[in-house]
């Protein structure tokens, strides 16, 4: 559809095809542009403009100061010996290391000055490190300071914050509590600021000049906001580091679009004035990504949206976006933020953030998490009232807002923090080991990822495999289905990567909300309940085959287990698994483990039915959740009621670990709640012995687990099950 309006808008006119190639120059991309001044042929300049794509914009945020706090064990302090380690172990790493006792600062590499700080035992000292290997060596050397420097730890050991149950922490007394959705782990103290955005622009009224003119409008728009997010990119790699900066470039790349030019140009050509094309265009585009249910198209989208802005800014002459900028560090409340407000997010002095829209996985959230800011989401309106300066309390664990605390709660704040800090450090220094509990049960602890980039990210993150590879990544934002070459490239990758690794493929979940215009899928009232997942693949061989063929294909380059989503019935497994054997004889490949996804009631209930069909089964606690509850998983008033540890949903887990168990199957769970640590400890008392959870969340799934035993968690998970309702089950 998209190649035949790129025909029609190419044909038009030589004047066209002019301005195509001059507004192809504006973007820089000098592969087409040299593509385009070669022909004047007009399906060339089709092909050369359909076939490029601009990068996926990313962003990795970690070149900012680390900073730890940790309490001196050893039983003499830090004296020569100790100290000698310390900084023996500080100069392995590039990162410049300092450390603080009370107001005095020393270079951590520097044996000197690290002994003039005079640290006796029992002390708490702050370590920052700031380079690119940062993080590792702050978790080295917290390690290295927990287990006592080489020496035996003091007997009188103060405090061990990580026993303070941080997570269930409520506040004595405060003025007023805000509740929100909890966005990003952690507490921020500290005084409210508000930063309120520049309102949207939109155009409302489409008033054209001629069309060369707009055309002309338009190029020097896009030029302006290039150098715009060139300036920006480059203040804030200064600022913040070149890692902050990348959310520019990114930005920068989408400008490069030039699918989003062609289409503007022919609003242009219709007739309408730059402003109001471009608004449409940008328009249409977002929403087209909205629809998709990925997080990182959703992340997507956001940035489509700001980058649009700032370009339609320039058509009306509005000048620059504005910057936030924060005097003290503060807890920042606003309506929402967009990726540029957020990649300028300073984090010495933004402590959290706090919306009053947004939800868990909207780009605040997500960028909130990558920087380590505790972040609660769609608190309401009431939050915007509340006034600049107001001493807060920010639990991004609960997802409250507490106003003005007392000086105790404040005080129990700062500890509770500190001990979380140095929680997460230890889980990081360990992420490598395996997830054994203290009864030597080991489970094993995998991650969900789309792409290879992604499982390289994995398995540094500690990762003991993949337990979910979504493939509809693959087949979305795009004119055409992937071929069974391209797949098996990218699923080759993934194998080759993992290196032996355990590795589970699902096949293409598309339907529902998830949506590929090309593939031409007739829209249903009730679309959860429609034709998705395995019940399209099952009409639809034209997908299913060349699919299975890839995967079967790559399966002959190491180890892989086959996975069907939203399967309801036992007819569907007979189906895809008849299918896929007779793919798997025709290629000669070796059998593979085929498991299916327990996202459907009826699933759980068949479990032992099921269970002599397949090898293993993972529960898609997102999916199986609303389906239990009757709650769509992404409606904006029933998210929070639709949580995955409602014991209905708890009780469905456990027949169908039952059920897997009379077949001598194993369950494992992929669904959000597995990188839950309560839903993780809860898992595991039901029976899973497999967690696939999002690789922000494996190292601390991977600690959490080692520090508990299966049978008491048989005995949470008893509990969990006799609870009314999720409230009660949270409150173990
Ligand atoms: C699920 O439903 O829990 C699941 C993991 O699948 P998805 O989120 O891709 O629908
Ligand atoms: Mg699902």
């Amino acid at each position: 559809m998209k190649l035949l309006t790129c025909v029609g808008i190419a044909a038009r006119s030589a004047e066209h095809i002019d301005v195509l190639r001059r507004l192809t120059r504006v973007l820089g991309n000098a592969d087409l542009v040299k593509q385009l001044c070669q022909t004047n042929n007009a399906a060339d300049i089709v092909e050369a403009l359909t076939g490029t794509r601009p990068p996926s914009p990313t962003s990795s945020l970690t070149d900012y100061e680390h900073t730890v706090q940790v309490v001196i064990r050893n039983s003499t302090g830090l004296h020569a010996r100790p100290a000698t380690t310390f900084v023996e172990t500080a100069r392995r790493f590039q990162a410049s290391i300092r450390v603080r006792y009370g107001k005095n600062v020393a270079d951590g590499k520097s044996l000197l000055s690290l002994l003039q700080l005079g640290i006796t035992t029992g002390a708490t000292i702050t370590i920052s490190a700031q380079g690119t290997d940062a993080q590792e060596a702050l978790m080295t050397l917290t390690e290295l300071v927990e287990t006592g420097i080489g020496e035996e730890a003091s007997a009188e050991t103060p405090v061990n914050h990580r026993n303070i149950a941080y997570r269930d922490w409520e506040p004595q007394h405060v003025a007023t509590t805000i509740h929100g959705i909890a966005a990003a782990e952690g507490l921020a103290i500290g005084p409210i600021r508000h930063y309120r955005r520049t309102p949207m622009v939109m155009v409302i009224t489409d008033q054209p000049g001629d069309r060369l003119s707009e055309t002309a409008a338009l190029e020097q728009a896009i030029s302006a906001a290039r150098n715009e997010l060139e300036h920006l990119a480059s203040e804030v790699s200064r600022r913040l580091g070149s890692s902050r900066a990348a959310i520019f470039r990114a930005h920068t790349e989408l400008l490069t679009d030039p699918t989003l030019i062609r289409e503007t140009v022919s609003r242009i050509f219709d007739g309408h004035s730059a402003a109001w094309a471009w608004q449409q265009t940008i328009t249409t585009r977002v929403a087209q990504l909205e629809k998709l249910d990925d997080p990182v198209l959703a992340g997507r989208a956001v940035d489509l949206s700001d980058v649009g802005q700032r370009v339609l800014r320039h058509l009306l002459g509005l000048g620059e976006m504005p910057f936030i900028s924060l005097t003290e560090p503060a807890i920042l409340i606003t309506d929402d933020l967009t990726p540029s407000d957020t990649a300028t997010l300073d984090p010495d002095k933004v402590l959290g953030l706090c919306t009053a829209l947004g939800g868990p996985i909207s780009h605040t959230a997500i960028i909130a998490r990558s920087l380590g800011l505790p972040a609660v989401v769609a608190a309401g309106s009431a939050v915007l009232d509340v006034a600049d300066g107001t001493p807060a309390i920010l639990d991004g664990f609960s997802g409250r807002l507490y106003l003005r605390p007392s000086a105790t709660d404040v005080e129990t704040a700062h500890a509770l923090r500190s001990g979380l800090e140095q929680e997460q450090a230890i889980a990081f220094a360990t992420r490598h080991q395996p997830a054994i509990t203290r009864d030597g049960v080991y489970i094993e602890v995998a991650a969900n990822v789309n792409r290879v980039a992604d499982a390289v990210r994995a398995i540094e993150t500690g990762a003991d495999g993949v337990g979910l590879m979504r493939t509809e990544f693959l087949f979305l934002e795009r004119d055409n289905a992937p071929d069974e070459e391209e797949q098996y490239q990218a699923y080759r990758a993934m194998v080759e990567t993992m290196a032996g690794r355990p590795l589970i493929i699902r096949t293409l979940d598309i339907g529902g909300d998830k949506e590929a215009p090309y593939l031409n899928i007739r829209r249903e009232d009730n679309s959860f309940l429609g034709i998705r997942g395995l019940r399209l693949c099952l009409r639809r061989p034209d997908l299913f085959e060349p699919q299975l063929r890839a995967i079967y294909r790559a399966a002959m380059h190491g180890p892989l287990k086959l996975m069907f989503p939203m399967v309801a019935t036992l007819e569907e497994v007979q189906q895809a698994k008849a299918i896929a054997e007779r793919i798997r004889t025709e290629l000669t490949a070796p059998p593979i483990e085929i498991g299916i996804m327990v996202e459907v009631p009826s699933v759980a209930m068949m479990a032992d039915v099921l269970a002599t069909e397949v090898d293993f089964f993972s529960i898609g606690t997102n999916d199986l959740t609303q389906y239990v509850l009757a709650m769509d998983r992404l409606h904006p008033e029933l998210a929070r009621q639709a949580d995955s540890l409602h014991p209905a949903v708890l009780r469905m887990i456990a027949r169908t670990v039952e059920g897997a168990a009379s077949a001598g199957r194993w369950v494992g769970v992929c669904g959000g709640i597995a990188s839950d640590p309560l839903g993780a400890a809860i898992l595991v008392g039901l029976g899973v012995r497999e967690l696939s959870v999002s690789i922000p969340s494996v190292a601390a799934i991977k600690a959490h687990l080692r520090g508990l035993s299966t049978i008491e968690l048989r005995d949470l998970a008893q509990r969990a099950l006799a609870c009314r309702n999720a409230a009660e089950v949270r409150a173990l």
